[in-house]
């Protein structure tokens, strides 16, 4: 049970709901689009739970061996996607949410972690710019489970803060791949809930 002093600390991470993660996209996600609209119906129904609610989102200009010369071996290098401005890399239509702020990440360089994205408008990396507004507690969502989300809840883990993971907001590549990640998140000390569950 949260007591009010935590909901007002508490922070909604949404990790790359983009349309190149999602059905018809470069690097699609089975799952991506109702995962946003997911997403959008937690956000609209929970204003009262967070303090302020954070979109990141891949953003490639030229992410070097990120994107594959050749056949992606979808470990290390993958098809293009997100690439900065263009269609792939705006958020799913179905992602309904006004955003207290926008974090982008993979410029140069490969980057999983949310905690690696930077703040559109101030340049701060988000553990800063979360800190500067007193949140401790983040419930994280998005896609996919098993790769960006699960290195922005281990980062954030890492960094200090309490994580949520909320399971039926995330979409992994594929549900062995996203069952490993929650194992791995579990291990690493993150709470698991469901949407309905933090409104009990
Ligand atoms: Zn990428």
């Amino acid at each position: 049970m949260s007591t009010t002093e935590d909901t007002e600390r508490r922070a909604l991470i949404v990790v790359d709901v983009q349309n190149d993660f999602c059905e018809g996209g470069s690097l699609a996600v089975e799952g991506g689009a109702a995962v946003a609209a997911a997403i959008t119906a937690h956000a609209a129904g929970n204003a009262h739970l967070y303090e302020q609610v954070v979109a990141s989102r891949d953003w490639h200009i030229d992410p070097g061996d990120h994107f594959a010369e050749g056949e992606p071996d979808y470990l290390d290098t993958w098809p293009v996607h997100c690439v900065a401005g263009t269609d792939g890399a705006a958020f799913h239509p179905a992602l309904g949410v006004t955003f207290d702020a926008v974090v982008s990440k993979g410029h140069w360089t490969a980057a999983y972690s949310a905690l690696e994205a930077t703040e559109d408008d101030t340049g701060l990396l988000l553990g800063d710019w979360l800190r500067a507004r007193g949140i401790t507690e983040l419930d994280v969502v998005g896609i996919a489970t098993s790769h960006c989300v699960k290195a922005t809840a281990l980062d954030a883990l890492e960094q200090g803060f309490g994580v949520r993971l909320l399971t039926d907001l995330a979409v992994g590549v594929t549900p062995e791949l996203a069952a490993a990640a929650v194992e791995a998140l579990v291990e690493a000390g993150a709470e698991l809930a469901t949407a309905a569950d933090v409104l009990r």
